[in-house]
Order: structure tokens, then C-alpha cells, then sequence
């Protein structure tokens, strides 16, 4: 089991001035880029400095951070590992473009990379074994909105008030009841499957950026190798977790408030998992919310890629510092 928790701080966008900047990325004890220097926003003459595996600046391109951060996970994939990738960072620091990317090669993100890579693998496979081995890819794709669990392959008026059900399986997991698990075997049937399910976050809801910053879209691709006497599943999550800002100063109500309560609790947990994981201690408490207990955090003998997304600017300031202070426990 292992855990790299690494920051990416994203370009200044054009409403953002240079002179806003707060953040920068300093060497390591071994020479590489590993550290975030931020001002303390009481005291601009003191900075805090947080350690991570690796820390990215507005330079990295999606290419760049994948070939770093994601295409290492794959070998391990493949020889039967699962493994977990999440974005985590306030609203605005660059999540859902990390993991899901923009229209353009050169942009597209994290997920879509993953899945080129994947079926570019298996193809590779089945060739070199002259057809004895096979490889099946079965995608999931679901969001956890205050604490209910969504089909995202469903269209939006097929979902139910309570969410779908998650129950024990065998070897302690825990499933979703009725989840779809749709087969796919290229990038462009991925493509196509990907972009329905990701509108379907957004139909029927009137505020689309609000809606989807407060649910965790996790996107889950098992791959199955068989050959004539064994068979050998292992899974991959990729998750778009929910905003981190601090809620309680945004001063939210009624629907806002319970949304607020159960992403405050799942990210807390999360933490929690993160750093009992990377501390190697025996007890991981990835029972005590839904999201880390259908991931079965820490469970299976896995790898876990934690990207913290910054923002750079100073309009960010104290929720940037609240996310450091995250991933700093996670350590
Ligand atoms: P989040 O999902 O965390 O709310 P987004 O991914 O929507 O954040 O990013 C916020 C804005 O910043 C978007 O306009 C996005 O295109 C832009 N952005 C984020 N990261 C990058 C990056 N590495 N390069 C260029 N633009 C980025
Ligand atoms: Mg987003």
C-alpha cells in the first residue's frame, strides 16, 4: 500500500493579475520540486512551506503530469493492484480540468489519458499472447451527492430520492447495489460514454457549477485479465471530489447546510484514510463515510494518487491554506 499526495497549481486565468500570485514551488532535501511556499495571510512577512511527493507549477502540461503521476499506476493495475487517483481543491483550482480535461488533445486530462493508455495495454496483451489471453474493460460511473450514491450511465429522471444501495460483499467489499458496469473496448466508445454520463450530472439542475461542485463523480474501470485457466480482476478509481471550500463562511443554508455537513465529513474521512494509509497503521477508518467505504480505501493492497489543485492567486488564500493543511495530515 502506498500513497503520493502531489500539488498542481494552476495557471493564473485572464481575470487574474500577476501580482496576486501567493504561491510558490521550492526544492526538496533531494533536489527536486516538492515544496509550496505560502505567505501567512495575517502576517505577510511569515511564510508556511508543505512538503509533498512532487509539486507542479503552472508549466506542466497535462501530458507532462500524466506521464509523472498516472502512467506508473497502470503497470501496477495490470499485474493485479487496484489503485485510487482523486483531485482534491476548492472550486476553481483546477479538478475537472485535471482529471476530465478540455476538447483539445493537448488538454484532455487525467481520465480520458488513462483509458487511451488502458485499451493501448490490453490490445497489446492480447496481440503478444496470439489470442490466449483476453482483457475486458467494464466502466461504473456515479456521483455521491449528500451522501446518496447516483448512476451517472442513468438519465437523471430515473433516479430515486434515497440514491442506490450499497451493501457487503464477499472479502469484506462493499457494492453498490444496481450499479451499471457498461463494457468498453476503445477511447471513442469512451469518449461517447463519458460526456453522455457527465451531462447527465448537469440536466435538471438549475445551478450546474453549484450542483457539481458539491457532489464526488467517481469514475471506476475494472480491468479483467483472462487466459484459459485463471481469470484476474483489478480496478481503477479516478474521482473529481467535491469542493473544499469551508462552508461555513460562505454562510449556507437549509440544502447548502446538509451538503456542506456530509462533503465536510467525506473529506475529513478521507484524510483520515489518506495519512492512517501512508503512516502503514493496521487501522484504516474508511468505514466512517459512504465514499471511503464503496472505494474500501486502503483495503485492497492498493496505490493512491492524491493531486491537491491550487489556486494561485490571493483570492484563494485561506481556503488554499485549509487545503494544504489537508494534505499536510495526510503525511
Ligand atoms: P474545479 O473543477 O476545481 O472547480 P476547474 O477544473 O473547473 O476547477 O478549473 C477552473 C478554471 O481554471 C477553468 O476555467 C479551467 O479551464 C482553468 N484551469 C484549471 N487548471 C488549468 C490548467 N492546468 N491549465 C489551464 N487552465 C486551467
Ligand atoms: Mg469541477
Amino acid at each position: 500500500m502506498s500513497v503520493r499526495v502531489v500539488a498542481r497549481i494552476r495557471p493564473l486565468l485572464k481575470a487574474e493579475a500577476e501580482k496576486d500570485q501567493i504561491l510558490s514551488i521550492h526544492e526538496g532535501s533531494d533536489g527536486k520540486p516538492q515544496i509550496v511556499k505560502i505567505p501567512n495571510p495575517k502576517s505577510q512577512n511569515e511564510e508556511y512551506s508543505f512538503a509533498f511527493s512532487a509539486a507542479y507549477g503552472a508549466d506542466i502540461s497535462q501530458q507532462g503530469l500524466f506521464d509523472a503521476e498516472v502512467a506508473p499506476t497502470i503497470k501496477h493495475l495490470f499485474q493485479g493492484f487496484d489503485v485510487t487517483l482523486f483531485a482534491y481543491g476548492v472550486t476553481g483550482s483546477g479538478k475537472t480540468h485535471t482529471m476530465r480535461g478540455g476538447k483539445l488533445l493537448a488538454d484532455r486530462g487525467m481520465i480520458p489519458r488513462l483509458l487511451s493508455s488502458i485499451f493501448r495495454k490490453s490490445k497489446a496483451l492480447e496481440k503478444s499472447s496470439h489470442g490466449k489471453t483476453t482483457v475486458d474493460v467494464l466502466m461504473s460511473y456515479y456521483e455521491i451527492y449528500t451522501d446518496k450514491v447516483f448512476d451517472l450511465f442513468e438519465p437523471p429522471e430515473k433516479r430515486t430520492t434515497t440514491g442506490l444501495p450499497i451493501r457487503e460483499a464477499e472479502g469484506g467489499k462493499t457494492v453498490v447495489a444496481g450499479l451499471s458496469e457498461v463494457p468498453c473496448s476503445s477511447l471513442k466508445e469512451f469518449e461517447f460514454l463519458y460526456d453522455k454520463a457527465n451531462a447527465n450530472r448537469s440536466v435538471g439542475s438549475t445551478k450546474l457549477n453549484a450542483e457539481s461542485s458539491r457532489s464526488h463523480a467517481i469514475l471506476r474501470v475494472k480491468v479483467t485479465i483472462s487466459t484459459a485457466t485463471e481469470s484476474r480482476a483489478s480496478t481503477i478509481c479516478a474521482i473529481d471530489l467535491a469542493g473544499s471550500e469551508d462552508n461555513r463562511r460562505t454562510g449556507n443554508v437549509k440544502e447548502r447546510m446538509v451538503e456542506s455537513a456530509s462533503i465536510n465529513k467525506s473529506l475529513f474521512v478521507l484524510a483520515q484514510c489518506v495519512e492512517a494509509i501512508s503512516k502503514k497503521q493496521s487501522r484504516i477508518p474508511y468505514r466512517e463515510s459512504k465514499m471511503t467505504r464503496i472505494l474500501s480505501l486502503g483495503q485492497n493492497n492498493g496505490l493512491t494518487v492524491m493531486i491537491l489543485n491550487l489556486p494561485p492567486t490571493k483570492a484563494f488564500h485561506l481556503d488554499t491554506l485549509t487545503s494544504l493543511n489537508f494534505a499536510n495530515r495526510t503525511k
